[in-house]
């Protein structure tokens, strides 16, 4: 499925020697994060800010002689679905670089005020809003402090600056930000993986409102700005992140393997478990099959085969062309054939894609296809701007027009809706309580907006 359409991708690190490779390697290993654009940029003492943006994938665009032109010790950079980052700025405090992952929802109202008083903007991006706040306050640490006071929606972000990387994460903490460090430097990364598959020791999260100096010196906070309460997106840990990371303490793979394990659970209670095989929509539904296998003891089959050869460097624009991809991208096995299946996916949004797959193993022989979905149905579009889809794109909508889900029986006819929908023999989600203690965080912790409509 894709909920998330506004993803992005940040990593900076100051190491004490050249920075760039670490941080190709980094931008290469959160590129499942955003595949559009990318973009380093590292601080060179004496020469400023180097700073390259490109099209497409890092490993695709970034050329060796470019990856030696990136001269510094300390660097940035971005992977993103939407646009280039970082952006460089000559401002009163030196050449700064600026880049972060989130959504600015009141861009428009913030962009009107700004041009009241004077300012112009290139495309009007929000890293152009973000980049100008924090420059038209002076000096790095209030310009950060005033995001908070100014700016609706998420971010975490970099700034690169001759002192050092500032690193922050907006009060709520909506999107990751993880602190690492070896011998050799200290690192920021959205995600984990990217400091674990480079030898560094986890060090902590970026604490919601915290702002980090990152240099010679370490890790400094420079200033904690008061956060309300944590608002953490379930989402990365049922989708958007990578299955090898750890965010906020919580293991995304222990994550996914608990809603699978409680999606099963919810078939043993209900006495409605025969299959012959267990099975993941790719890639994003392994962790969840690998947990409900675990917990059924029906056996783990691939039923879809991943083309890693039909990977493309962009996405595809229009929606046919999408749907060509995607079938390139996954062939289904014919060991299918006369099975019963439980299909095993992340979420549900206008169910395009799930019926997509029903139909492809149906037409491969399969008998029965049962699907099993880790989020709960997805109600209401995201606040915080993660994902664009508007209300009446959700498949749930259009059941249930008005309100949210109250009641199992309201879920379960849902489901039995969804299932002809979808032409599947059977469609279960996991209630917002299984999912809320599938993921091990306080409920109060997390953001569920998408799917009960409260806001943090
Ligand atoms: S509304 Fe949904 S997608 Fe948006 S931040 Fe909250 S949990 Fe994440």
């Amino acid at each position: 499925m894709r909920f998330i359409e506004e993803n992005c991708g940040i990593f900076g690190i100051y190491s004490n020697a050249q920075c760039v490779d670490y941080i190709y390697q980094g931008l290469d290993f959160l590129q499942h994060r955003g595949q559009e654009y990318c973009g380093i940029s590292t601080f060179d003492d004496g020469n400023g800010i180097n700073h390259i943006t490109h099209h497409g994938r890092v490993t695709n665009r970034f050329t060796s002689e470019e990856l030696r032109s990136l001269e510094g010790t300390w660097g940035i950079g971005h992977v993103s679905l939407r646009d280039r980052q970082p952006m460089k700025w000559q401002t009163k405090v030196g050449e700064i670089s600026v880049a972060f992952s989130g959504n600015v929802i009141n861009a428009g109202e913030l962009m009107e005020d700004m041009m009241n008083r004077g300012k112009s903007f290139y495309k009007g991006y929000d890293i152009e809003i973000i980049s100008k706040i924090i420059i038209e306050n002076g000096d790095i640490i209030s310009g950060i402090s005033a995001l908070s006071e100014k700016v609706k929606g998420s971010y975490s972000l970099v700034v690169l600056t001759g002192e050092g990387i500032y690193a922050s994460r907006d009060i709520y903490g909506f999107r990751p930000l993880i602190l690492g460090k070896n011998s050799e430097g200290y690192a920021v990364s959205s995600e984990s993986r990217a400091l674990q598959n480079m030898d560094m020791e986890i060090f902590r999260d970026v604490v919601p409102g915290e702002i980090v100096l990152i240099n010679y010196k370490g890790f400094q906070t420079v200033k904690q700005i008061d956060s309300p309460r944590k608002a953490h997106c379930a989402f990365e840990w049922a989708y958007t992140a990578s299955i090898d990371s750890i965010i906020d303490g919580v293991s995304v793979q222990e994550a996914r393997n608990n809603l699978g394990e409680s999606l099963a659970q919810r078939d043993i209670d209900e006495t409605d478990i025969a299959a012959d095989i267990v099975a993941p929509v790719p890639m994003s539904g392994v962790g969840h099959a690998l947990g409900y296998h675990k917990r059924s003891g029906i056996n783990y089959q691939d039923v879809f085969l991943y083309n890693r050869y039909a990977d493309r460097s962009y996405t595809q624009i229009t929606q046919t062309a999408r749907e060509k991809m995607a079938k390139r991208k996954l062939s289904v096995l014919p060991y299918v054939k006369g099975k019963r299946v439980i299909l095993c996916d992340d979420s549900i949004v206008r169910g395009t894609q799930i019926f997509n797959k029903v139909r492809d193993l149906k037409k491969a022989g399969a008998k029965e296809i049962h699907v099993r979905v880790a989020c709960p149905p997805l109600m209401h579009p995201c606040a915080f701007g993660i994902s664009t889809r508007s209300e009446g794109e959700l498949l749930a909508r259009k059941f249930f027009k008005t309100g949210d889900i109250t009641s199992i029986k309201q879920l379960r006819d849902l489901e039995a809706w969804i299932a002809k929908k979808i032409d599947a023999d059977s469609v279960k989600f996991n209630t917002m309580d299984a999912f809320v203690e599938s993921l091990k965080i306080p409920r109060g912790n997390l953001c569920l907006q998408c799917f009960d409509g409260i806001l943090p």
